[in-house]
């Protein structure tokens, strides 16, 4: 096998074309036009690899920014739903239970505090999903605020609760049959379908199905309006007048035990569940009155209900069924 190079060349003189070995020059010329080229080579590929195939690094960093950016996006959405929970609650305070010790709602600048002053969120700025950062950082800011105010305006309750020991014994706090485990309510306040004329009317009770013969309790302290028997509508019902603008109506009862004029205190035994007046099947019909107004008896059980056993409640109260009337 032959160590050298050769190259060919042309011989002048003795006009033949022969071998002769390398000398530096060529030697130098041969390596560099190969490192040249393989340079090139190895160049084109690193950059061609880095543009078409992602390093398992940069992969992992990616599948990372990714997750993160899901997170962000899930937080913000929570902020959202809790964000409507204190709404809601915000609501009830301003709706119920501030109206019922007949204070004005919570100012709506309290409620709802600007935040003013330095941009908090200026070190967020200019990083991967910033938006998401920012938007989720002044979410929790907000509400934190909201609840800093929610929690004042039910100081204020408290302290009108505390006052009012008259009003808190005439309101009526307790539902009027026995209920422990939520499964009497059968209907709640709202549009309804009429179980006789099968059209959708605004049912303005509760209705609670129970066997006849089931006892029912006055909900609040106060005397008895009234106390009669109709062959429709109410049948045998009693309207109990709290005071403070407050009314009770309970309908379609199998037996009175109550007359006119009677005082009873909340959880006394006025009457027993039938099926009495317009109604289709055994069940007590029951309406909060205040001012002439009737209003949803749901967001009157707070003395006998968790604030668990309440939301059920609420939630099963909503759905639209069929009322018994
Ligand atoms: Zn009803």
């Amino acid at each position: 096998m032959q160590k050298r190079f050769h190259k060919i060349q042309f011989n002048d003189r003795s006009l033949e074309v022969q071998q002769v070995p390398f000398d530096l020059k060529d030697y130098v010329y041969f390596f560099l036009k190969r490192v040249v080229a393989l340079g090139v080579i190895a160049a084109a590929s690193i950059y061609t690899f880095d543009r078409w195939f992602e390093s398992p690094a940069d992969v992992a960093r990616d599948r990372e920014l990714a997750f993160l950016k899901d997170q962000l996006e899930g937080l913000n959405e929570d902020l959202a739903q809790m964000d409507a929970v204190l709404a809601d609650i915000s609501h009830r305070d301003d709706a119920i239970y501030r109206s019922i010790f007949g204070t004005d709602p919570y100012p709506a600048y309290l409620r709802n505090p600007g935040v003013g002053g330095v941009d908090r969120t200026k070190h967020l700025a200019g990083h991967a999903w910033s938006e998401e950062l920012i938007a989720v950082s002044e979410g929790v800011a907000e509400l934190q605020r909201k609840l800093v105010a929610q929690s004042r305006s039910f100081d204020e309750v408290l302290d009108l609760a505390r006052n009012n020991t008259e009003l808190l014994k005439s309101i009526p706090a307790i539902q009027p049959v026995r209920n422990e485990d939520l499964k009497r309510m059968a209907s709640g306040y709202g549009y309804r379908i009429h179980p006789i004329y099968k059209v959708r009317k605004f049912h303005y009770g509760m209705d609670f199905s129970a066997p006849t013969g089931t006892e029912i309790f006055a909900t609040g302290d106060g005397e008895v309006i009234l106390a009669k028997r109709t062959y429709n509508g109410f049948g045998r019902h009693v309207i109990i007048r709290h005071g403070f603008g407050y009314e009770t109506l309970y309908a379609h009862m199998s037996e009175i035990l109550v007359k006119r004029g009677d005082k009873v205190r909340r959880g006394d035994l006025i009457g027993l569940v039938g099926s009495t007046g317009t109604s289709v099947a055994p069940h007590l019909h029951y309406e909060v009155h205040k001012d002439g107004k009737r209003l949803n008896p749901a967001h009157f059980y707070f003395n006998d209900l968790t604030p668990e056993q309440y939301e059920e409640l609420l939630m099963q109260s909503e759905q639209e069924n069929q009322s018994f009337d």
